[in-house]
């Protein structure tokens, strides 16, 4: 078993230049496992200073979501696979166990890769294998490639740990990287903030609430002041909520029952196809035409209109700059988009896309999601949606003219539904979609019969929509993807009568009518619905990756 270290020609360079036993184990040196651990880090944090990166940061200081994470993620990797390289050394076979620990580099090597390709914008998820079909393949052409690996980790080791020593340094150059990256992002961006955001330029900055707000509600004379609730359901697919044949086991009594009290329509279309496009239509109220948004270098979201104007997406050109400016306010509780840093609004939640901008994500979201799973990882997208529906009590008791509410479901995946409904989760996305569906179904009576109990306060007009239908990624991914009908629902909380419009119409131009509302020009659900009869039809924005 024992091989004398003399039959191999590159131990005797390990023994004389680093005194260690082996050349496998010099791979474990201060320099290479920070070089590996920073670069362990970049496959996180590379992809957030890309710019769309950027925007999508719920926070405007960078120092808080890239440098101090990363820095805290280097730090315990180095510790870690110093001492990791420490209990080889002491092992009797530190020359086997050494092989081991190249196979580290195998998934640090990926992770770095991914980040890479994510800021460059190359769609590398479409170009590898899917998890699924790998783990689909016979198990004894498993067995055979791993033992495949396995030999020939073992028979080229010393060259890997050569190749090892080089990826690591590649580690140094992701530092570099960063660190012009975000001098540049800070000197580009006009407002404070940036690196060295401090707690007194943080307060003048929007993310944080405006301080001396106006009264709530005054545009109307009358006793109860108008107030609109907006819901955007993520993914909620007209067809498949009001399915023109009954699908059995799937119920939905509360869009059911919202539908023949509101003005519902039968063929409403979504600005565009992907919740990155989509909201920032829905709330300047500008329909899409290509490339649908644009993100500055810097991370600033505009959108590109059909008359071939560019729109920033920031306060004052979306419905919060205009309610700001008749005195009224607005509270935001929010998925995805960074909008308390992006607006100034007097209560606001957002929850970014899952485990953005924290070490122990850093961490998680970097482990394979085998081990994740076994490892009992919290799963983040059900964690959004339960903190989401803890805090929408608050939002739905306020007094705002205006409260938005973009919440992560029936969007997959469906962890969520699968915990509350004690069910396995199902390899059928439709089937994980419907369960969702119902939990969106749930939320939305929650959301009504909590409406009921406030129409003596306030005058109030409920809206239900969606940012996109169910898109072909998740049942058929080789298909193109089409436009495809939305839930639109516009409810005078109280109103038991209900009217539909079965004409084509744009929720695009929901911003308008919420506006309109607020200012007395139209009132009654019939006014509602002839305004939306009125009104432009807009097609459908298709958008990249969608
Ligand atoms: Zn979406």
């Amino acid at each position: 078993m024992y091989r004398a270290d003399s039959e191999l020609p590159h131990s005797w360079e390990g023994r004389r230049r680093g005194g260690l036993p082996n050349p496998e184990l010099r791979l474990i040196t201060a320099g290479s496992a920070l070089g590996m651990s920073l670069l362990y880090a970049s496959g996180y944090f590379l992809p957030l200073l890309a710019p769309t990166g950027v925007y999508l940061l719920p926070t405007r200081s960078l120092f808080q979501a890239v440098v101090l994470p990363s820095a805290v993620v280097a730090l315990a990797g180095t510790a870690g696979l110093l001492m990791i390289g420490a209990l080889l050394r002491a092992s009797r076979m530190p020359r086997s166990s050494a092989t081991l620990l190249l196979l580290l580099l195998v998934p640090m090597t990926m992770i770095a890769l991914k980040g890479i390709l994510d800021v460059a914008g190359i769609d590398w998820q479409n170009r590898i294998p899917r998890t699924r079909e790998l783990l689909s393949t016979q198990r004894a052409v498993k067995l055979l490639v791993g033992v495949g690996v396995a030999v020939g980790l073992w028979w080229f080791r010393g060259y890997l740990a050569k190749i090892g020593r080089l990826v690591a340094s590649l580690g140094y150059a992701y530092t570099a990287f960063a660190l012009c990256r975000i001098v540049f992002v800070c000197n580009s961006d006009p407002s404070p903030g940036g690196i060295f955001t401090s707690p007194a330029l943080a307060a003048a900055s929007p993310e944080f609430a405006r301080p001396a707000a106006a009264p709530a509600a005054t545009a109307t004379s009358g006793i109860r002041s108008r107030r609109v609730v907006w819901v955007i359901f993520d993914e909620a697919d007209f067809s498949r909520i009001y399915p023109a044949t009954p699908v059995p086991g799937l119920d939905l009594p509360n869009f059911h029952k919202l539908a023949g009290a509101a003005v519902f329509a039968t063929q409403a279309n979504s600005p565009a196809s992907a919740t990155l496009f989509s909201l920032p239509a829905l709330l300047t109220g500008s329909a899409l035409a290509s490339p649908g948004v644009s993100v500055s270098a810097s991370g600033s979201l505009s959108i590109d209109t059909p008359n071939g104007t560019r729109i920033p997406f920031v306060e004052a050109n979306t419905i919060f700059g205009a309610l700001a400016g008749r005195g009224l306010t607005a509270s935001v509780l929010g998925f995805y988009h960074p909008y308390c840093k992006l607006f100034a609004l007097l209560r606001c939640d957002n929850f970014p896309w899952p485990g953005t901008t924290s070490v122990a994500a850093a961490f998680e979201s970097n482990l394979p999601g085998i081990i994740a799973a076994r490892s009992g990882h919290p799963d983040t997208w059900s964690e959004i949606t339960e903190r989401m529906l803890r805090l929408l009590p608050e939002y739905l008791a306020r007094d705002d003219a205006l409260t938005f509410i973009h919440l992560n479901v029936p969007h997959l995946p469906a962890a969520y539904a699968d915990d509350r409904l004690h069910l396995a989760a199902s390899p059928d996305p439709l089937v994980e979609y419907s369960r969702n569906l119902g939990v969106a179904d749930h939320i939305l009576g929650d959301i009504v019969r909590d409406l009921e109990g406030r129409a003596a306060r306030h005058d109030l007009l409920l809206i239900v929509s969606s940012d996109h239908w169910l898109r072909n990624r998740w049942y058929q991914a080789n298909q193109p993807e089409v436009e495809r009908p939305v839930p639109f629902m516009v409810w005078k909380v109280g109103d038991t009568q209900g009217s539909v419009i079965s004409q084509p119409v744009s929720t695009v131009h929901t911003e308008t009518m919420v506006l309109e509302w607020l200012d007395g020009k139209i009132t009654t659900e019939s006014d509602i619905a002839e305004w939306w009869r009125g009104q432009t039809f807009d097609p459908t924005f298709i958008a990249p990756h969608t």
